[in-house]
């Protein structure tokens, strides 16, 4: 039998494991280096990349036994030809993108993604040249062609959106983008590896912010990007020309948060969508925005492509409650966190505003936007937790 015949949560448990070369260690334990000494002069000055291509550890910003065991697992995960790990998922994104374009270029983002990435275009992409056009998330792939210019090198996707999670239809936009010649990114943060693999559908370069779901803890940054074969060796080249990389505590932390991510994402998932049905009956609710919801927006694109969901969706209330009742809502909640980031075993709830983050898609809700992340908790004192918040809505509400 095959790594790739087995079940995920087959290969979860085993992926990276090298027992016989760590002192019998299940995991691959932490290598602590910065300085990695060569055996004699000959072998230093042999080629880093012909080194490394012979399985070596060459020196500690390459990597150690501890990233490279994460990287392989990830790829085999992916379906991908290599990955590199980052210090944050953002850095994950930013390296992927200076891997890709080159000054002159012209990128296509879409209009949802996560709001840091957005900077990112408008901030050190714009100085170095690099022009983003934004595109709907819910574009057909007729109208995303009359985006594409001569100079349009790639395109960027997240699907489900962050805050407003409108799937995307990935394997048409795909299509359309490579008969354009154009590099396809995607940010695969919700779905993790396990419920979507963006390289088996003609992306280029997958991403995940694995300070999420992969740590799945709140306890370290870390992010990871799994190339093709077109794209690993220049997006290895990148990420050592540019100097990052994670700490080998903060890829130990990554392994270790794979072994239970299986299990982890199936509750997260349980949890979200009776949270979801719940609030879908509640009077203070217009709409839940959850792909894996039946009659949600994108839950018939999520069927198709999608495996699996997580703990993370959003809700639109249904009247335009003061932020001051908002507030006194998510204030009073004594299991759901105020904090950014998700994936972690806790559950956490924000206000969103879409609006101030997009330019070419219009948000239309009646009400505020809540982001919810359902952690591990148990779904009936979160669902009590949640009654008891709507109650102190609607008083702050009537208090005018
Ligand atoms: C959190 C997040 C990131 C950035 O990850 P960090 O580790 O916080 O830098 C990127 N993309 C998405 C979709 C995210 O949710």
């Amino acid at each position: 039998m095959t790594g790739k015949t087995r079940k995920p949560a087959t290969r979860l448990a085993h992926l990276g494991s090298d027992p016989a070369r760590f002192a019998g260690a299940v995991n691959p334990p932490v290598f602590r280096a910065s300085t990695i000494l060569a055996p004699d002069l000959a072998t230093y000055e042999t080629d880093n990349r012909q080194r490394f291509e012979q399985g070596e550890t060459v020196y500690g910003r390459f990597g150690t036994p501890t990233h490279r065991a994460l990287e392989q697992a990830l790829t085999e995960l992916e379906g991908g030809a290599d990955t590199l790990l980052y210090p944050s998922g953002l850095s994950a994104v930013v390296t992927a993108l200076m891997t890709v374009l080159n000054s002159g270029d012209h990128l296509l983002m879409v209009d949802s993604v996560y709001g840091p990435t957005r900077k990112v275009c408008e901030g050190t992409l714009k100085r170095m040249g690099i022009a983003t056009t934004y595109y709907d998330p819910t574009t057909s792939t007729e109208a995303l062609k009359t985006l594409i210019r001569p100079e349009t090198k790639a395109i960027f996707l997240e699907s489900p959106g962050s805050m407003t999670f409108e799937m995307q239809d990935v394997p048409g936009l795909t299509a359309t983008a490579k008969a354009a010649g154009l590099t396809v990114l995607m940010d695969n943060t919700w779905a993790t590896p396990l419920h979507f693999q963006p390289l088996r559908h003609g992306v280029d370069l997958s991403i995940q912010a694995a300070t999420k779901y992969i740590v799945g803890h709140a306890d370290a940054m870390l992010g990871a990007v799994t190339a093709n074969a077109d794209w690993a060796k220049p997006l290895r080249a990148t990420t050592y020309e540019l100097g990052v990389c994670p700490g080998p505590d903060d890829a130990y932390l990554g392994l270790r948060g794979l072994r239970t991510m299986q299990v982890r994402l199936a509750r997260h998932a349980e949890t979200s969508l009776a949270l979801a049905r719940w609030l879908e009956q509640r009077p203070e609710v217009d709409r839940v925005l959850h792909p894996a919801l039946p009659g949600a927006p994108g839950h018939a694109i999520w069927a198709r492509d999608f495996t699996g969901s997580c703990g993370l969706f959003g809700v639109v209330l249904s009247r335009a409650y003061p932020r001051r009742a908002v507030g006194a809502m998510l204030d009073g909640l004594e299991l759901f966190g105020i904090g950014s980031s998700w994936g972690g075993f806790e559950s956490l709830a924000i206000a969103c505003y879409p609006q101030s983050q997009r330019t070419v898609s219009r948000w239309e809700a009646p009400g505020p936007l809540l982001r919810l992340h359902a952690g591990l908790e148990d779904s009936g004192d979160l669902i009590a937790d949640l009654d008891a918040g709507f109650q102190r809505l609607e008083e702050a509400a009537e208090a005018g």
